[in-house]
């Protein structure tokens, strides 16, 4: 392993392995995500890192996966944060929001996710891309500790059976995270094979368990190995660049516009002049005036799956 020069301040996952180990990690660290989704609104410190950090994770386990579906990190709950939504679309694609009540006040222990959240529940939604064979999967997260990385990796013991470590780490700015997972040793093993990878297993967590939350956010993947894993040769895979980038479009936004009852739409178009369609992901308004929506309704009245034309 060698260390490589600074690399460029993109989105990026990398995934390593530990030679002869049956132990895989992976790195990834936000940036740009981070910026956008701040963009779009601006949330409590709190809020903006534990979104981030649902990114993050979303992006490990999107990599993770067999197919170039969706992974969604959700969340709902009964108290200030009443709904959270992260998703990474084709292994590199994400896009989240987290909704947060007016009325009631932050919770006084802020650091701790489950009082955000009170009685609240995270689902993990595996969706396959269109057209797949596999069937989507939505696993639930029982969120009883106080940070994001102990549920999950909680949830991928009892669910998958995977021993992991997972870490998390903000700085307002980013978001990076790292995880080990322990894989079934090689088949055919022997018992001394089988208890030298576990033995390796804890030695390795054990240092990883050493990281601090200012090292995880500065060092770049290849100084932190050296810095963790010193002893333990350990390959670094060319980076998955990913981005935040969202699925609305105009012709969403038509669908939209489309379920308002017309009395609707021509009160609104009477008071406003123009309607505007803002999509709560990105921001991006789409605006109708009196003549796109006449428009919208003779396209729509024209097309050949609405039924015949009144
Ligand atoms: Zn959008």
């Amino acid at each position: 392993m060698k260390i490589t020069t600074k690399e460029p301040n993109t989105d990026r996952l990398h995934r390593f392995t530990f030679e002869n180990l049956p132990i895989r990690g992976q790195w990834v660290r936000l940036t740009q995500t981070v910026a956008a989704a701040n963009a779009v609104r601006s949330y409590p410190t709190e809020i903006n890192h534990l979104l981030s950090q649902m990114f993050a994770a979303a992006a490990l386990f999107a990599d993770n996966l067999k197919f170039e579906g969706a992974v969604a990190l959700q969340s709902r709950g009964q108290g200030k944060l009443i709904r959270t939504l992260a998703e990474c679309r084709e292994q590199k694609f994400l896009r989240g929001i987290a909704h947060l009540s007016e009325d009631k006040p932050a919770p006084k222990q802020a650091d701790n996710l489950c009082a955000w959240f009170e009685n609240g529940q995270l689902a993990l939604s595996l969706v396959p891309p269109e057209g797949s064979q596999q069937a989507p999967y939505q696993g639930f997260v029982p969120l009883e500790q106080p940070t994001l990385a102990l549920n999950l990796e909680t949830y991928l013991k009892n669910s998958e059976q995977i021993s992991s470590r997972l870490f998390l780490a903000n700085t307002d700015e980013s978001v990076t995270g790292l995880i080990i997972q322990r894989l079934p040793s090689k088949d055919g093993a022997t018992e001394i094979n089988a208890a030298a990878d576990e033995e390796a297993w804890h030695t390795i967590v054990t240092l990883a368990e050493t990281i601090s939350d200012t090292e995880l956010v500065t060092l770049e993947p290849s100084e932190l190995l050296i810095r963790l894993f010193a002893e333990f040769p350990c390959r670094i895979h060319p980076p998955r660049e990913l981005g935040y980038k969202c699925t609305c479009s105009r012709d969403k936004s038509d669908r939209t516009l489309r379920m308002l009852a017309p009395a609707e739409i021509k009160s609104l178009l009477d008071e406003l002049g123009s309607i505007d369609v803002d999509c709560e992901f990105c921001g991006t308004r789409y605006s109708y005036d009196a003549v796109d929506v006449d428009q919208l309704h003779r396209t729509h009245a024209n097309a050949p799956d609405n039924g015949p034309v009144q």
